[in-house]
C-alpha cells in the first residue's frame, strides 16, 4: 500500500490508473478504523480494480470543539489495517492540504440538513458537503463508499453528487455492529465499560420499534423511547425520528408501503452516538 499525503500526488496517481481504464474505489474517513470502516474496503475491493481510502479529520464538520479535539486518531494502528485489508493507496492529507483556501460550494440542500443531525448539529453537513466535494474532486473515481450507518450524510452525498454533476456512483453499505448490537463507532472507544453495556439500548429500541411498530402511533413510540431511555443510568436521548427514507421528512402516521428511517441520537454519558433501522411499513 502506497501512503500519500499530498493533493497534487494523490490526483495524479489517480488519473494515471484512470487513464488506464481501471475501475477505481474510494473509502473516505476520519480514521480511528474498525470493522465497519473495513467493511466498507472489502465491499469496494469486490467491485473495483484499486481502493483508495482517505484519513481526514475534518475540522469543519465539527459544531463542538472538545469533540473534535477528543476525536480519537491512531493513523499509524490505521494504515496497517488498511494494510491487512487490501486497499492500495491510504491518503493522509494535513488540513493545509485540503483547504487550501477554496470557498464551500453552494448546494441547495437545506431540505435535507435542517432536519435530525443536522438540527441538533448546526453547520455539520455544511462540513460534510465540503470536505467530501473536495475529496471527490481530488479523487474523481468511479465509486465511492459510505456507511448506512450515517444515514442523513448519504442522503445529502447522493444529492451533493446530483447537483454538482459528479460522475461518482455512491454505494451504499449496511451497518456494521458489535455482538451486542451497538452500531460500530470510533466514539465507541470513549465510553466506560458500563456505558457501553448500556448502549445496547439503542439498537434494542430500534429492533423493539421495527417488530411492534403497528401497536403505537409514532408519537406515542417516540414518547415511550424518551421514557425508557431517561431510565438508564447513563444514557440522554436527544431525538428519535420516524422519516420518509428518501426525502428525510417526518412522518407522523405508519402509511403502508413507505419505506421509513427510524433515526436516533444518544448521549451515553458525554459520548454522542447515532444510529438507524431502514424498513418497509406493511399494514
Ligand atoms: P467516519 O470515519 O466516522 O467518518 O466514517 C467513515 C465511513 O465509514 C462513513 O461512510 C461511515 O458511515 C462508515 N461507517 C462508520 N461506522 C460504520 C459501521 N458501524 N458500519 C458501516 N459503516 C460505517
Amino acid at each position: 500500500m502506497e501512503i500519500v499525503k499530498t493533493s497534487k500526488e494523490i490526483q495524479d496517481i489517480v488519473l494515471k490508473h484512470k487513464a488506464n481504464g481501471e475501475q477505481l474505489g474510494f473509502v473516505p474517513t476520519m480514521g480511528a478504523l474498525h470493522e465497519g470502516h473495513l467493511s466498507l474496503i472489502k465491499q469496494s475491493r469486490q467491485s473495483c480494480d484499486l481502493t483508495f481510502c482517505s484519513i481526514f479529520v475534518n475540522p469543519t464538520q465539527f459544531n463542538d470543539n472538545e469533540d473534535f479535539e477528543k476525536y480519537p486518531r491512531t493513523v499509524e494502528a490505521d494504515l496497517e489495517l488498511l494494510e491487512l485489508a487490501g486497499c492500495n493507496y491510504a491518503f493522509v492529507p494535513s488540513v493545509e492540504e485540503i483547504y487550501p483556501e477554496q470557498k464551500p460550494h453552494q448546494l441547495k440542500i437545506d431540505h435535507l440538513t435542517n432536519v435530525m443531525e443536522g438540527k441538533f448539529r448546526p453547520g455539520h453537513f455544511d462540513g460534510v458537503v465540503q470536505v467530501v466535494s473536495r475529496l471527490f474532486e481530488l479523487l474523481p473515481v468511479h465509486k465511492a463508499f459510505f456507511g448506512q450507518k450515517d444515514f442523513q450524510q448519504l442522503a445529502i452525498i447522493q444529492e451533493m453528487v446530483k447537483q454538482l454533476n459528479m460522475d461518482i456512483d455512491i454505494v451504499s453499505c449496511p451497518i456494521v455492529r458489535e455482538e451486542s448490537g451497538l452500531a460500530m463507532s470510533s466514539r465507541n472507544e470513549r465510553l466506560t465499560t458500563q456505558e457501553r453495556a448500556e448502549a445496547s439500548i439503542i439498537y434494542q429500541t430500534l429492533k423493539e420499534i421495527k417488530a411492534n411498530y403497528k401497536e403505537h402511533s409514532v408519537q406515542e413510540w417516540q414518547e415511550k423511547v424518551r421514557q425508557t431511555i431517561s431510565q438508564t443510568e447513563y444514557c440522554r436521548l436527544e431525538y428519535i425520528e420516524m422519516v420518509d427514507s428518501k426525502s428525510l421528512q417526518a412522518i407522523s402516521n405508519w402509511n403502508d408501503g413507505q419505506e421509513i428511517a427510524i433515526c436516533i441520537a444518544v448521549f451515553c454519558g458525554n459520548v454522542r452516538l447515532i444510529d438507524n433501522i431502514v424498513f418497509t411499513l406493511q399494514l
